[in-house]
């Protein structure tokens, strides 16, 4: 069993920011939970009986470490080494769950006994009522009413687990309505309820929680690239960003590696000029959204704006503050990649590697094109989840 070395290795200062970005603007009743939770969160991740368990339970009920693939068919059409870091292979389908384990052990130890948590395309919202109802806590999932009719299956997935699916009907009804209703709920009962939340944004220390419980997907990759190929660091990582917290894990163990190129792909839905996108960091400004300074779809008032993208993981008008942070100061390439060329290569992996892959996965896929790779290259694309919550949107999206 591996044990995952949880230590802090981010830009990040002890107010939360990452350069200009982060972090924690949050209503004054909530301004004492941030800290107990600051507390608690620095006490036990450095505990070694807390260690123990969340490695345990990665291991053994999550059932990492996943497999890192090399993708030869892949490989072959790009002329370069493609490896697949699996995390389609997890219990529930994501990598959402390693952060749920971790923020939900966090819960338990803080003597809460509800969660509540915000969900988009309904893997954060599943996560969630899993560990809720592995560690026998209540749990209420807010989503978008509009998510609610574009991901049924998980909808079902969540009450079957027993947690409570409540719709958001403000705004455009999707993740970043539920969102605000999310912390609207944390406000109403603060004392009692922990706000597990979904990607690594919100107020601090939540990207930096986010992003050090996710840190595991990395640091696996270190070890089995060493093992695969002799070197454990890759030439290229390629990433899609909803929040930015399967970028983060899958970038972590790299950041303070120079000679790694970060690739982070967000979702231009039908194209960055129009106004039917989700690049919040091609097209945005910096701006306070969700309780941390970030990058943000505004309008030209300054008001947010409603993010569009086919994949309801990924309409979400900001992102967290790490990757503003990186894509501000050049750590990362950010490439944006719009509906069709996700749905081409969504279909592209299931035919050449039998893999279909979640909607927002098929966008980080989507940006092979959109870089030039050498025949030695390694490049390690992360396969942050699996396709079967988004047959619907494929069979509608001619492709089959
Ligand atoms: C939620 C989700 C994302 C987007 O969220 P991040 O926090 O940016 O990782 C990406 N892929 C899958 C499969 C998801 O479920």
């Amino acid at each position: 069993m591996l044990h995952y070395p949880l230590t802090n290795l981010l830009p990040v200062d002890a107010n939360g920011y990452y350069g200009e970005f982060g972090g924690a603007y949050v209503p004054e009743q909530l301004k004492a939970n941030i800290d107990e939770l600051d507390k608690a969160f620095r006490r036990y991740v450095d505990d070694s009986a807390f260690n123990a368990e969340f490695d345990r339970l990665l291991h053994d009920y999550v059932g990492r470490p996943t497999p890192l693939y090399r993708a030869d068919k892949l490989s072959e059409i790009y002329g370069t080494n493609i490896f697949l870091k699996r995390e389609d292979l997890n219990h529930t389908g994501a990598h959402k769950i390693n952060n749920a384990i971790g923020l939900g052990l966090l819960a338990k130890r803080m003597g809460k006994r509800r969660i509540i948590a915000e969900t988009g395309a309904g893997q954060h919202g599943v996560a969630a009522a899993t560990v809720a109802a592995l560690l026998g806590l209540e749990c209420s999932v807010y989503m978008g009413a509009e998510d609610v009719k574009r991901q049924r299956p998980n909808v079902l997935r969540m009450e079957m687990l027993g947690a409570t699916v409540v719709p958001v009907t403000s705004g455009n009804s999707t993740l970043n309505n539920a969102v605000d209703a999310a912390l609207a709920a944390w406000c109403a009962a603060p004392d009692e309820t922990f706000y597990l939340i979904g990607s690594a944004v919100g107020p601090h220390p939540y990207p930096e929680m986010v992003a050090r419980f996710q840190s595991v997907i990395s640091f696996e990759i270190k070890k089995q690239l060493k093992e695969m190929t002799g070197r454990e660091n890759p030439d290229y990582v390629i990433a899609c960003i909803g929040g930015g917290s399967n970028a983060a894990g899958a970038f972590y163990h790299f950041i303070n590696e120079p000679d790694v190129k970060l690739i982070a792909v967000e979702a231009a839905g039908k194209g960055v000029e129009t106004d039917e996108t989700a690049a919040s960091i091609t097209q945005g400004t910096a701006t306070v959204l969700h309780g941390s300074r970030t990058m943000v779809l505004t309008d030209d008032g300054g008001n947010v704006r409603e993010a569009y993208s086919i994949s309801a993981g990924l309409d979400y008008p900001g992102i967290g503050p790490l990757q503003a942070h990186l894509a501000s100061i050049g750590r990362t390439k950010v490439v944006a990649v719009d509906d069709d060329a996700a749905l081409k290569g969504a279909l592209m992996l299931s035919r050449t590697e039998g893999i279909i892959p979640a909607l927002e996965s098929s966008h980080a896929l989507g940006a092979l094109d959109a870089v030039k790779f050498g025949p030695d290259d390694v490049v390690v694309i992360n396969l942050s989840g699996r396709g079967d919550k988004d047959m619907d949107t494929y069979m509608k999206g001619c492709i089959i």
